[in-house]
């Protein structure tokens, strides 16, 4: 392909012989066209004024002469006075090895008025510019990304500044830059050079003030002027990478996301994420390695059962992979009602509602169930999800004591809610792996006629003699108006639902934001799902086989002087300090265990833990391997 021929393009304009804008540009040829009417543009409406007179020279240039340099790395230096700011310019250069720092900064608010730049030496202190009214300018030069940005960019005044001090700093014997723009708002000045890069200094003068310059700072030891004032005019030069320049006093969007991610290190709360080679199995593949998994909600490792991958499959191949649609239009199939149906059977409702994820449901569901008038009663230690359901509720929110009911009883009583209003609470919590007492949550509401919610995430197959649930656990004969869980845990799938009588879902199936507005699930997860929830019920041994590893795990522990308690899978081995239980994973995960440290914000500062999750499928031998490794990392954990 033929070079593209590459033009200089340069608007001047005046009024009364006095310059009142100027811009310049190097584009290809197919750009020059438009840019060439945006100068103009720029030159006729100026907020210095009317021009009388415009000059536009488009000239084309040899495009083997034209330099790409890369743009000079910005920083900002905040000043409280424009003695400050003096300080750190003179400062900076002093560290650039020159020696007249304070008297050449002192020059510079002494070049008011003239249109270049003073070339200055930096050792003599000599005067270099031929004409010391006019001064030296540095030309030819632009944004290598003009012609893409598009000729609108024109007016970026804060490209052009970083453009010419690049440009500048990259000029034979050319030691750095200083610079005070003499418009009376602009009090930001800058030093630049290829060591320093572009140094911004806010409040370099005062507001008001019409003095301001500009000083090349060279070495005639290192080239001769001439050569210098010969780059400077003529040499053509295209900037990579340049960043437009924030205006002060503007958000500062990389410093927030910057600001964040250290705050999160120094708090050692920041996360690793673990990349797995295979399915979150007993066994794993991670990092080609294999390791002990004690921490997938998988319980009964049905995601990997041939039966369920294999229902999925034969559904994916139906129904193809995406639904297409929310279940409000196209997204319902045989198998997302059949699945309801199934769901509604193991929990002994009348129906069930299936949503995109357990989040999805209690985000969905809280602020749909309770007007803006009624009052929720939630658990101080509920999922993430039902706190966000909580806040996207209108109603007030009142926080009681972790399974404490008379708090609640006590709350409920002094509030007293008439206009509607919402027990919720985690069945099985996920952090700790206790219980919420189910019949008595349910006495407390119906004497107020409030709904009640609870959120099976970590109680379906996994508590109750057959894994029922919570119902089953204490042979509670009532229903909670909601019983919701989660399809991607011990299902092994993906998605949540609602357990409810028919009415109850018909409300939801309309009133629910989540539900409606979002994609719905494909039929394959249904299908999965469904072959899933088969196996639960045909094979009870493996709701045993959970439990008995829990004691039997827990019993291991003890062995090695570590007390735990759990009514559910979850074990959770207290730490405390958030630094002490990192490095307790960390070290469990070089010995090929990987049990998670759970941090703030899943649980409050200074209750970190290690959080084990247990599955059907670990042996007797994993589990005594795994709390004896867990013992001897604690321990040395401690010393640290
Ligand atoms: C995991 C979990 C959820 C969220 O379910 P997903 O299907 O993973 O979105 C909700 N509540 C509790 C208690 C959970 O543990």
């Amino acid at each position: 392909m033929a070079e593209e021929s590459i033009y200089s393009l340069k608007m001047r304009a005046e009024a009364n012989g006095r310059h009142i804008s100027g811009a310049e540009k190097i584009l290809p040829e197919t750009a020059v066209g438009d840019f060439a009417r945006a100068l103009l543009e720029r030159a006729m409406h100026h907020a210095n004024g009317r021009p009388d007179f415009v000059n536009l020279k488009i000239e084309k240039l040899p495009a083997d002469k034209v330099l790409d340099l890369e743009a000079l790395p910005v920083r900002t230096v905040e000043v409280s006075s424009p003695g400050q700011g003096r300080g750190v310019m003179t400062k900076l250069l002093e560290d650039s090895g020159v020696a007249n720092a304070a008297v050449i900064v002192d020059m510079l608010y002494r070049t008011s008025g003239m249109r270049g730049a003073i070339l200055l030496d930096a050792d003599t202190l000599e005067r270099l510019e031929p004409d010391h009214q006019r001064g030296v300018r540095a030309t030819l030069m632009d944004d290598a990304e003009s012609a893409c940005k598009g000729a609108n960019s024109c007016k970026e005044h804060y490209a052009e500044a970083i453009v010419l001090a690049t440009k500048v700093a990259h000029a034979p014997g050319m030691t750095a830059e200083l610079c005070i723009s003499d418009d009376p708002d602009y009090t930001t000045g800058y030093i630049a050079s290829r060591k320093l890069g572009y140094v911004r200094i806010t409040r370099l003068k005062s507001p008001g003030s019409p003095q301001g310059g500009r000083i090349f700072l060279c070495r005639t030891k290192e080239a001769p002027a001439e050569r210098i004032i010969d780059y400077l005019e003529r040499a053509p030069v295209r900037v990579t990478g340049v960043q437009p320049l924030r205006r002060e006093g503007v958000f500062d969007k990389t410093g927030f996301v910057n600001g964040a991610l250290e705050s999160l290190k120094r708090g050692n709360l920041f996360r690793d994420e673990l990349i797995f080679d295979s399915a979150a199995a007993p066994c794993v593949e991670l990092g080609g390695r294999g390791t002990l998994l004690l921490s997938s909600n998988d319980y009964l490792d049905l995601a990997r059962d041939e039966r369920v991958v294999r229902a999925a499959k034969d559904a994916l191949e139906k129904f193809g992979l995406g639904s297409g649609g929310s279940r409000l239009t196209t997204g319902s199939t045989v198998l997302h009602r059949e699945l309801e149906h199934e769901l509604a059977g193991f929990k002994e409702t009348e129906d069930a509602l299936v949503f995109n994820t357990g989040f999805a449901a209690n985000s969905g569901i809280i602020p749909a169930l309770c007007p803006p008038e009624g009052v929720i009663f939630s658990d101080e230690l509920n999922h993430a999800s039902i706190i966000d359901g909580c806040r996207a509720a209108k109603a007030r929110t009142v926080i009681y004591r972790h399974c404490d009911m008379h708090d609640l009883a006590e709350k409920v009583r002094t509030i007293a809610p008439r206009q509607g209003g919402l027990i919720v609470s985690d069945a099985v919590f996920s952090m700790d792996g206790d219980i919420a007492p189910l019949p008595d949550i349910l006495d407390t509401a119906q004497e107020f006629g409030l709904f009640t919610m609870l959120d099976e995430a970590h109680s379906t197959g996994v508590i109750g003699k057959t894994g029922h649930g919570i119902r089953e656990h204490f042979s509670e004969s009532r229903h909670p108006d909601i019983l919701m869980g989660t399809l991607s845990k011990a299902l092994g799938a993906e998605g949540g639902f609602v357990c409810c009588t028919a009415e109850m879902r018909r409300f939801l199936y309309h009133r629910c934001r989540s539900f409606i507005f979002s994609t719905s699930l494909p039929a394959a997860v249904m299908a999965g799902a469904l072959a899933a929830l088969e196996i639960i019920e045909s094979e009870p041994e493996r709701v045993r086989a959970l439990r008995g590893n829990v004691k039997f795990f827990i019993a291991e522990l003890a062995k090695h002087g570590i007390q735990c308690v759990s009514d559910s899978a979850i074990v959770p081995i207290h730490i405390g300090d958030e630094e002490k239980a990192a490095s307790a994973a960390v070290r469990l995960r070089t010995r090929g265990i990987v049990i998670p440290a759970i941090r703030y914000p899943t649980v409050k500062r200074g209750e970190a833990r290690l959080r084990a999750a247990l599955m059907a499928t670990h042996t007797h031998e994993q589990l005594a391997f795994a709390a004896r490794i867990i013992s001897q990392s604690l321990r040395e954990t401690k010393k640290i």
